[in-house]
């Protein structure tokens, strides 16, 4: 039986994906390797019962939750504020109490900047985005918030790129541009990061590519893929056989992850311990 201590400290995920997924047993591992009173466990909660499900986490007195799709922009109106980042993005991951008050924040695209910052500063840099959606959102804000210099993004549904472009140009200091997908795509000369923020590749389409042209991947720029699973994508494997500097998305999962225990706990925890439970699982 949990002690009332035990229940006092508990982060949950409100996410629709069955218990045992990655992203619980990475945490664990966090929790268990540090000692840590804490438990971060997995319930599905619909739509309909959003609204209670917060509620619940408020009367059971729980640290912060994750939410995932499709709860990402419902949550915000049982919240009670919103982070920086989150308010641009209108899109929150995790939540996280603070003096009795639970707070938005989205942890994808600072997960992401600080696996990116370990290979390249985004300060100044020239930046091409795939994808439109929820985690290229994130990411694009992130990047300009820490100083890109410019993000083209490049997305087959025209509406959904210029709300991104939009927002970009209208609430950071970066510049958005948008290129609308039509056939292969060239990654054009003076791209210092490509990212890759689309699903092509995501667990079970593995053999999936995307269409770009291969040929203007070059060394010097840095390829990153935010698809977890496989890690080992056909972008990154093209990237890497061009002799670019590549990041796959292993280290976004692990670092929004480090991020989402340090709001939660106030603790930071060993990020390789959190990496390595994701290589046992992927078996990479
Ligand atoms: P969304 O459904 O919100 O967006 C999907 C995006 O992919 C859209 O821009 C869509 O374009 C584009 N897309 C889908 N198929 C194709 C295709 N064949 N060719 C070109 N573009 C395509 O999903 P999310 O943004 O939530 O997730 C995207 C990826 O990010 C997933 O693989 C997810 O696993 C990953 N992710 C990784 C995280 C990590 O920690 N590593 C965290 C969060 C997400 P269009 O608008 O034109 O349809």
């Amino acid at each position: 039986m949990p002690s009332l201590d035990f229940l006092h400290n508990l982060t949950g995920s409100f996410a629709l994906q069955a218990a045992g997924n990655p992203t619980v047993a990475m945490i664990e591992a966090a929790y268990q390797h540090h000692r840590m009173h804490w438990r971060y466990m997995n319930c599905e909660v619909t739509p309909e019962h959003l609204g209670d499900a917060v509620r619940g986490a408020r009367a059971m007195g729980w640290g912060g939750f994750n939410c995932s799709l499709p709860h990402k922009v419902a949550v915000i109106q049982h919240l009670d504020g919103l982070g920086e980042s989150a308010a641009i993005m209108g899109a929150v991951n995790c939540a996280v109490r603070r003096d009795g008050r639970y707070i938005g924040e989205n942890t994808d695209g600072k997960g992401f900047l600080k696996s990116l910052q370990a290979v390249v500063s985004p300060q100044g840099k020239r930046v091409v985005l795939l994808g439109a959606g929820g985690a290229a959102r994130a990411v694009a804000v992130e990047l300009a918030l820490a100083g890109a210099h410019s993000i083209m993004v490049v997305n087959r549904d025209a509406r959904r790129g210029a709300d991104l472009v939009d927002l970009l140009n209208v609430q950071t200091p970066a510049r958005g541009d948008l290129q609308v997908w039509r056939g292969t795509q060239g990654i054009p000369d003076g791209t210092d990061v490509l990212v890759n923020c689309t699903s092509v590749g995501l667990f079970p389409d593995v053999d999936a590519r995307l269409d770009i042209d291969v040929k203007t991947l070059r060394p010097g720029m840095v390829v990153a893929d935010v698809v977890p699973s496989p890690p080992n994508t056909n972008l990154i494997k093209d990237a890497r056989a061009a002799g670019c500097t590549v990041l796959d998305g292993l280290g976004m999962l692990v670092n929004q992850g480090v991020i989402s225990i340090k709001y939660w706990t106030g603790q930071d925890v060993d990020p390789a311990v959190m990496h390595a439970k994701l290589r046992e699982i992927y078996g990479v």
